[in-house]
């Protein structure tokens, strides 16, 4: 039984002040559901007064990047042993970051292993463009997605899957849940080629884009469909509430 998962990622929003706020016009409501996990993932700037936030509560933390390197002369960067100190999550991969900061699968997959070994549970994230749903390419760009990100990692240890197309983020235009299900179970049957069937029935994988509390429910009663990674809506309180509730209930 996989234990569903809400992740909020907040992107470059909310100074220090603007993110203790929010966390706490959610925290002891998003407390009290107990069978959902909530991860929020606030700029690396709030990470240590978040945590500090949160403390005995059954929230969780996650950044939003690493350097894969442990440390050293680079500038600007935060590498995962500094972050496995703060949070235990941290998303790998947003197709932002392949847009604006010229990921690659390479980069991707050095980010993966980084995280890994430093023991943090990466919330790796694939999807594919819109060009690439309209020639109906999606399922062949998942899988090279999927499978350059994991070269060279024989046991994933923690680590969770978004499926986000690039389309749905941040658009409004979210994908519908049957479709959304039906790259999920691709996913998960590629993950079974990878790692055997016994991790790809383990291991959970999250739909993102563009959900909000008025359609979290189609994508969360998909069978494949373990959760879901919230950007614009994570930013609203109430929003991100009834998202959690609202999983909270149908997953019961
Ligand atoms: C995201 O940032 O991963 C995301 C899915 O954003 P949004 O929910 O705003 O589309």
């Amino acid at each position: 039984m996989r234990v569903p998962l809400i992740a909020g990622n907040w992107k470059m929003n909310t100074t220090v002040s603007e993110a203790v706020k929010l966390v706490n016009e959610m925290r002891s409501r998003l407390d009290e559901i107990t069978n959902v996990d909530k991860v929020i993932c606030p700029p690396f700037i709030s990470l240590a007064p978040v945590r500090e936030l949160i403390k005995g509560s059954s929230i969780k933390l996650g950044a939003q990047n690493l350097y894969f390197e442990e440390k050293g002369a680079y500038t600007g960067e935060v590498s995962p042993l500094m972050l496995a100190d703060l949070c235990e999550f941290v998303i790998i991969g947003h197709s932002e970051r392949r847009q604006y900061f010229n990921e690659t699968g390479e980069i991707v997959n050095k980010k993966v292993r980084a995280a890994l070994g430093a023991g943090l549970k990466p919330i790796l994230c694939i999807g594919e463009r819109l060009e690439e749903n309209e020639a109906g390419r999606t399922e062949e760009v998942v899988t090279e997605q999927l499978w350059s990100s994991l070269t060279g990692i024989d046991y994933p240890r923690g680590l969770l899957i978004a499926y986000e197309p690039v389309w749905a983020i941040g658009t409004g235009k979210a994908a519908t849940g049957k479709q959304a299900n039906e790259t999920i179970s691709l996913i998960r049957r590629n993950v079974a080629k990878l790692y055997g069937k016994e991790i790809a029935q383990d291991m959970r994988i999250l739909y993102g884009g563009s959900v909000t509390a008025e359609n979290a429910a189609e994508f969360i009663n998909q069978p494949e469909i373990d959760g879901a990674l919230v950007g614009g809506a994570s930013l609203k309180a109430d929003q991100f509430l009834s998202i959690v509730t609202q999983t909270s209930e149908i997953k019961r």
